[in-house]
């Protein structure tokens, strides 16, 4: 594990591993990602123990190098790219890993890169275009994975994927068997959208591969289920990812593909939400409006632009004994859109020169960091303690009831 120095003076190593308000005590001027690298390595375990095939973590939720490492150690070998850029990183930070590359609009550059350098064999596409292009790039290689994306409903989920990506079920017969010919081993795969909060949503969507399987009367070697495997924030509990894992196994078990057919899916936020959170500082307060130093450029994207409710804590010395009131946050930019709605809900006596921290942005937190303004930060610290939320830690009150079944 690598040592984190910043400007911040702290040199934190696991054996180390230090709480947030430790951190805020050395009032840092910037946002501090906290580190959590025991719940990236809880959340990998879960899913290569439990999920009944292959996890092939989607590299954009967050492209840290620890956390692929961390990752990597913790027994996920496959990995969904959509760039070039994370291809060479990947590539780079581990070497032996696997790659697929599931974007399914790409340079015919990039392809040729990832196949010749990097020894990527595994290609999504939704159109003929796309399927010629990838031939034209490998030079009509036989040793291809190629994964035909269908599109599917994003009805059961929090973030929409249905608009961009993903062949119609009248395009879907012909591109299977035109991909079928030319690819050594054919999968077909779609996202349910992120955040997904019901299984319903998988089942359905492999209702879908089932009629286009059907229809081409193809034999599919692989079915991909996506991402979309939520987490836990303010108003959005999911059921739990066994019962996922559960409903995808049964319906899978009951296509009509081939007997050696294997199962993938590819988490970006599962894997990750509960790796990060941030440390921010109010710089001001007006009314139910906290000015703080992160915000809608840097690890609030998400916060402000899809109203997205995020865990928050005061982190004080001494507990406020004030009842919690909403606020509403303000980055640090000059940019009006700076702005996240929340409600955040902090105790009525929460000031400027306080410190917050904001939690589950492990996925789509981080990676979502800009410059604009001025504002940004690479502030890093690894702390011990447990995530705000977790999908992977079961809660006393589950444990009790579990105890009282069992008496
Ligand atoms: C973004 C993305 C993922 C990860 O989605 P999550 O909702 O974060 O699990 C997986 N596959 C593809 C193709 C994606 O674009």
């Amino acid at each position: 594990m690598h040592e984190h120095h910043n400007a911040l003076g702290l040199a934190t190593a696991p054996d180390k591993a230090t709480r947030g308000l430790e951190i805020a005590l050395r009032n840092p001027v910037l946002p501090v990602t906290l580190l959590r690298p025991h719940a990236a390595r809880r959340a990998a375990r879960f899913f290569v123990e439990k999920f009944p095939g292959r996890s092939i973590y989607a590299v954009k939720a967050n492209p840290s190098a620890d956390l692929l490492q961390i990752l990597w150690d913790s027994g996920i070998t496959h990995y969904d790219v959509a760039s070039i850029a994370e291809v060479r990183l990947v590539a780079r930070t581990l070497p032996q890993a696997v790659l697929c590359f599931m974007h399914p609009v790409k340079a015919e550059e990039a392809i040729a890169e990832a196949y010749f350098t990097h020894g990527v064999r595994t290609f999504s596409l939704d159109t003929q275009e796309e399927l010629a292009k990838i031939l034209r790039a490998t030079r009509d290689a036989a040793d291809l994975t190629l994964c035909v994306r269908l599109r599917v409903s994003s009805d059961h989920s929090k973030l929409s994927l249905a608009a961009k990506f993903g062949a119609e079920p009248r395009e879907a017969a012909p591109l299977l068997l035109a991909a079928r010919q030319a690819a050594d081993a054919l999968g077909i795969c779609f996202h349910v959208g992120s955040q997904a909060m019901s299984p319903a949503a998988y089942v359905q969507a492999m209702a879908r591969v089932r009629a286009a399987i059907v229809e081409a009367a193809v034999t599919v070697d692989v079915v991909d289920v996506g991402g979309g495997f939520p987490s836990i924030y303010p108003g959005m509990e999911p059921p739990p990812l066994e019962a996922y894992f559960r409903a995808i196994h049964e319906t899978f078990e009951s296509l009509p593909v081939s007997y050696s057919a294997e199962l993938w899916c590819e988490p970006g936020r599962a894997l990750c939400a509960e790796y990060a959170s941030v440390l921010v500082r109010v710089e001001r307060r007006r009314g139910e409006e906290l000015y703080i130093n992160d915000g809608a450029y840097g690890a609030l994207f998400d916060a402000a632009h899809i109203g997205w409710r995020f865990p928050v804590e005061l982190v004080r010395t001494t507990a406020s004994d004030a009842r919690d009131m909403g606020f509403s946050f303000y980055g640090p930019t000059c940019d009006d859109m700076d702005h996240m709605a929340g409600p955040f809900l902090l105790p009525a006596d929460t000031q400027a020169g306080d410190y917050i921290e904001i939690g589950m942005l492990g996925a789509y937190g981080s990676a979502m960091r800009t410059g604009f303004n001025g504002f940004n930060s690479d502030e890093t610290a690894i702390v011990d303690d447990e995530p705000m939320a977790s999908v992977y830690v079961v809660t006393d009150e589950a444990e009790t009831a579990s105890n009282v079944v069992t008496l």
